[in-house]
């Protein structure tokens, strides 16, 4: 899924107190646990970790909550962290519930983390959050769609592959059937998607057929935002000791820009956002669909027949 670490200044260290033998939670802060991880388009968002780690945790690829066991956060705590931001950030307009899938949490608590932040802060415009495949599956179309009039309006969706053996590859738990099925659901409950497809990810031998498999099941779901990152193998994951054993191929900059091509060229949308702006990418473009897929892909081709005037960005300067 598309992330960045986020940064956690101006947020001071919670503490714990004790009044009467009964542990109070002291909410002079925001508390974060762990390392936090937050899509690019959410900078400007209030961060509240609703639940910690990702309840799935078994992607390939994915090292961000590996050290995190699954828990949902007291409401207790999330109401005294509201308060706080109350007081200090009382024009908030957007909020992300972290961390890795808060869908999963049990519809009730996040009704009440949804009412909470509707009264604390009024001008609230917007509140997301990531959601596995697999939250999706038990959520219902009606759940989502109370939570979605509730406030919870849009979810980040790490489609990563349309082609099952990439998927399988990954580990994400579904198939491209299953992975649009899921997403659909979100969508009759009338929640913007922003799916994110993982370039490099079926390697040299399945790279366009990825990109094009990728582009069918965007298609399919039509969300609202589409963004590519490129596969980085990070320490600790069974990505990481596949690539120490050379068994993973990372494709070069030109490699990656053939399959981006063959992923915009398929692409058939309404109305979407394309954005390549992770920084983990090595080329960032962007526009909207179908508007600017001709220019897309005619600087894409540019690109390609001048490989070396290209701006790509380097391999030291991108991660995930
Ligand atoms: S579902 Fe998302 S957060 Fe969980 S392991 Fe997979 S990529 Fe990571």
């Amino acid at each position: 899924m598309t992330t960045c670490r986020a940064p956690r200044e101006g947020f001071a260290p919670a503490a714990r107190s004790t009044t009467s033998g009964v542990e109070r939670y002291d909410a002079a802060m925001i508390r974060y646990q762990g390392t936090l991880y937050r899509p690019p388009s959410e900078a400007e968002s209030l961060i509240l970790q609703a639940t910690i780690g990702c309840s799935y945790n078994e992607c390939t690829f994915c090292g961000m909550y590996r050290e995190k066991q699954f828990r949902v956060r007291p409401i207790e705590q999330l109401r005294a962290e509201i308060e706080w931001a109350r007081e200090r950030l009382p024009h908030t307009r957007k909020v992300f519930l972290a961390d890795g899938d808060a869908l999963v949490a049990k519809p009730a608590f996040l009704h009440q983390v949804l009412d909470a932040l509707r009264e604390a802060f009024p001008t609230l415009r917007r509140v997301s959050c990531y959601a596995s495949p697999q939250a999706l599956q038990i959520r219902t179309i009606e759940q989502m769609s109370a939570l979605r009039e509730a406030g919870l309006t849009q979810y980040y969706l790490g489609v990563e592959s349309g082609h099952d053996e990439v998927l399988e590859f990954l580990k994400k738990g579904v198939d491209s059937a299953e992975m649009v099925r899921v997403a659909g659901k979100a969508t009759a409950a009338g929640v913007r998607l922003s799916t994110m497809i993982l370039l490099g990810a079926g390697g040299r031998r399945l790279s366009l057929e990825h990109a094009r498999a990728s582009a069918r099941v965007v298609s399919a779901i039509q969300p609202r935002f589409v963004s590519t990152l490129v596969m980085t193998p990070v320490p600790d994951t069974p990505l990481w000791d596949l690539a120490e054993q050379g068994q993973v191929d990372e494709l070069d900059a030109v490699e990656l820009t053939t399959e981006l091509r063959a992923f915009v060229a398929d692409l058939e949308l309404h109305r979407t956002v394309f954005r390549a702006n992770h920084a983990s990418n090595h080329l960032p473009i962007g526009g909207t669909l179908p508007k600017d897929k001709a220019v897309l892909l005619s600087t894409l081709d540019a690109i390609l027949e001048e490989p070396d005037d290209a701006p790509f960005v380097p391999a030291s300067l991108r991660g995930l």
